[in-house]
């Protein structure tokens, strides 16, 4: 047989999987892989269109190219003795976007999944009682994983679009007069319905009902672009992922630890081993690392909490991040549609999410967005997926970004069969950012 021929045999199965409904000996046999071969096709997205591709998923998110030359290193050995400064460095920078000076970072090569997984296994033991608020797919992820690890997960539901109930959360710790409740889990930024819940107001709760349990939260779209107070809110873990706030490529998650976090992890008996804060603790300190550490991601780390300062830290970066959402809400309001999130104490400022009129399939919207104009939306997700559409402006981004995802959105809105006047959403964004713009920080002089 042929070279030619074993690999077609062996990739074409392969090269299936990735190509839409289509099955491997659905592909033509001429199909070739040599691309000077006389009857070559393009593989399916191999072909980039010019210009760039317009990224507005609540994650990954763009990268800046400041990120992207600071991870162009080569490959270099993490035990010579530059690392050890280097390490202890990056893990002292992600204080910061935490809000935390007392609490302990962690950085594990994973992702947000990853990062859950840490909070619970490194604080808790089988069969111990948690709360957690489910209104949405990623809330329902984590209790998904405390039940696959055998806690006794209370699930308080609530409607998607809506946030924790600090209420109900002070009313289920009252009652818990024998103190068995070791941990309240609450997603801080919803990503499936753009809902931001308050931390502060579940610290209050559990305080309300002189409760000891840990308070472990998920900011994975979060942490990083909206105001997060780890030590005044006494927040024990916090979660997140490098894809989000952070603008990083996806494959670092991080996590704080309070102490009390540490101390509940001496008794902790759930199973650990990747995840494990001990390992962490044994190394960390004199800037070493249990296992070979993503290297290029932590120049880019650096590089990302470098701009983060820069841009005036997380009080400045939450106020872009609420400008541009307002922005966005702005424009929702000009196409004459709803957001999901009604009650405005809730709207997230990292993404938005779009309710489509009856009738029209959200996902049409998305596709037509990604196939016509190079425009990456989210789709919505779970039991709101074709109700809803997702405008992720999370991280590094701009009006000027943004505007562009608003104008593209339009016109697959119209695409899809929506009523709406092409400009009539960006126009509003437009009005709003030009009466609250300001002059870049270093170009103040250029003007005067
Ligand atoms: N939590 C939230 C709020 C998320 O948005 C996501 C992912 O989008 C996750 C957790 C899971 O993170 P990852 O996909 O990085 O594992």
């Amino acid at each position: 047989m042929a070279l030619r021929e074993v690999s077609q045999k062996r990739v074409l199965p392969l090269l299936a999987q990735f190509t839409r409904g289509l099955s491997a000996s659905a592909l033509p046999e001429q199909v070739s892989l040599d691309a000077n071969a006389p009857n070559s096709q393009p593989a399916p997205f191999s072909y980039v269109p010019p210009g760039r591709n317009h990224l507005f998923v609540p994650g990954p998110v763009n990268i800046h190219e400041r990120v992207l030359r600071a991870m162009h290193v080569p490959g270099q050995n993490h035990r010579d003795p530059w690392f050890a400064e280097f390490y202890k460095e990056c893990l002292e920078d992600t204080k910061h976007m935490y809000g935390t000076k007392a609490a302990t970072p962690f950085i594990f090569p994973g992702t947000g999944t990853g990062g859950w997984e840490a909070a619970l296994c490194n604080t808790l033991s089988p069969g111990d009682k948690v709360i957690c608020f489910r209104y949405g797919l990623f809330s329902h992820l984590w209790i998904d994983m405390m039940q696959r690890l055998g806690l006794d997960v209370t699930v308080v539901d609530r409607p998607w679009g809506e946030g924790a109930d600090e209420g109900a959360l002070e009313e289920l710790l009252r009652k818990d007069t024998g103190k068995k409740i070791k941990a309240v889990c609450v997603v801080h930024n919803e990503t499936t319905t753009g809902v931001t819940s308050d931390i502060a107001g579940c610290r209050k709760a559990m305080d309300a009902a002189g409760h000891p349990a840990l308070l472990l939260v998920d900011g994975v779209s979060s942490i990083g672009a909206l105001e997060f107070k780890m030590d005044e809110w006494r927040v024990d873990v916090a979660v997140t992922g490098s894809q989000k706030a952070l603008s990083l490529p996806t494959g670092l998650a991080f996590v704080a630890a309070s102490p009390k976090a540490l101390e509940a992890m001496k008794s902790a008996k759930l199973k650990r081993v990747y995840y494990d804060f001990a390992d962490m603790l044994r190394t960390n300190p004199s800037g070493n690392v249990p296992y070979t550490p993503c290297l290029s991601l932590l120049y880019g780390l650096r590089e990302s909490i470098k701009m983060w300062k820069e841009e005036g830290g997380m009080g400045a970066v939450a106020a872009r991040h609420h400008r541009l959402a307002e922005g966005v809400r702005q424009a929702v309001d000009g196409w004459g549609l709803k957001l999901l999130c009604k009650n405005p104490r809730w709207r997230s400022d990292s993404l938005t999410v779009v309710e489509v009129p009856e009738g029209v399939d959200s996902n049409k919207i998305v596709k037509n967005a990604y196939a016509k104009y190079d425009l990456s939306l989210g789709i919505g997700l779970a039991g709101i997926n074709g109700k809803v559409f997702r405008i992720g402006h999370l991280g590094n981004m701009n009006e000027l970004m943004l505007a562009g995802a608003l104008v593209g959105a339009e016109m697959a809105m119209i695409d899809s069969g929506i009523n709406i006047k092409p400009g009539s959403g960006v126009a509003r964004a437009a009005e709003y950012w030009h009466k609250t713009s300001s002059v870049i920080k270093t170009r103040e002089s250029l003007l005067k």
